[in-house]
């Protein structure tokens, strides 16, 4: 069994977050999507909701299963068993912090590989972050996210869709 882990925060989660889960899915026996519990960041949606929106999104790929950790992914990682790392890559930006996590992760891990897939071009400048500032204001997000999520958006913010 080839299992990968593929963690993040996923406040909530975007397009560019499913094209990777969709390509990485292809490419793994089972994709575990972690979502990160110990973020030092107050999130928008609690952990329950970003799994909530994962699940549905990603009902229709059969070898994803939605889970959490808290703590070190290392630790995570080696509770279960899972031999590779996926990551996203889109700008540059993104290179420097990922190398460095890719080391640790590595050593720490005692050889569980990262496997970075870069971003698809049409998502590759869409965050998390961008989203949530434009849904704010009451803009409709739908272009960037999957529908149940612009509509969690718009419901978060007070927004009628
Ligand atoms: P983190 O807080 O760990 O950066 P995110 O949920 O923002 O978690 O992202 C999780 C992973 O998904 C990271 O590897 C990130 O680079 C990747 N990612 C985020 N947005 C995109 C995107 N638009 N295209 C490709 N990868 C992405």
């Amino acid at each position: 069994m080839r299992v990968a882990v593929y963690p993040g925060s996923f406040d909530p989660i975007t397009n560019g977050h499913l094209d990777i889960i969709e390509r990485a899915s292809r490419m793994f026996d089972e994709l575990l999507v972690a979502i990160a519990r110990n973020s030092s960041k107050e999130g928008l949606f609690s952990f329950d909701e970003r799994a909530d929106l994962i699940q549905k999104v990603t009902a229709g790929i059969s070898n994803v299963r939605v889970t959490s950790f808290e703590g070190l992914l290392v630790d995570f990682v080696r509770e279960t068993s899972a031999q590779f790392i996926v990551r996203g890559l889109r700008a540059v930006s993104d290179f420097d912090y990922e190398y460095a996590m890719y080391q640790m992760n590595y050593e720490m891990s005692g050889g569980a590989d990262t496997i970075f897939l870069l971003a698809s071009r049409d998502y590759s400048y869409l965050s998390s972050t961008i989203i949530k500032e434009f849904a704010r204001h009451g803009r409709d997000v739908a272009e960037y996210t999957p529908a149940q999520v612009n509509a969690a958006l718009l419901n978060k913010f007070g927004h009628k869709k």
